[in-house]
């Protein structure tokens, strides 16, 4: 499994990224790491900030999805903001 196809294990985890109706709050960053949304923070700003955590078994069937490894290889160890929503406020 290369880790790129996310949603290929379960038609639940692919509607939640596809996301057709909804903001998903299960996302596959330009990193290509899979994240889930686990809550939101206030921030000094009009929007809340989203809290992402890499995720690393899909919750609905419970396949491995990515590994610590692959994630800290992926997002570039040493990054000490790696933080980016959804990409609108990108640095
Ligand atoms: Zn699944």
């Amino acid at each position: 499994m290369a880790g790129t196809n996310f949603g290929s294990c379960c038609e639940e985890l692919k509607e939640a990224l596809e996301g057709g109706d909804f903001e998903p709050l299960i996302t596959v960053g330009s990193d290509q790491v899979i994240y889930m949304t686990v809550g939101l923070v206030d921030l000094e700003e009009d929007e809340p900030g989203l809290v992402d955590h890499p995720l690393f078994f899909c919750p609905f069937c419970g396949t491995k999805l990515q590994t610590p490894e692959e994630v800290r290889a992926k997002s570039g160890a040493g990054d000490e903001d790696d933080e980016d929503g959804e990409g609108e406020k990108t640095s």
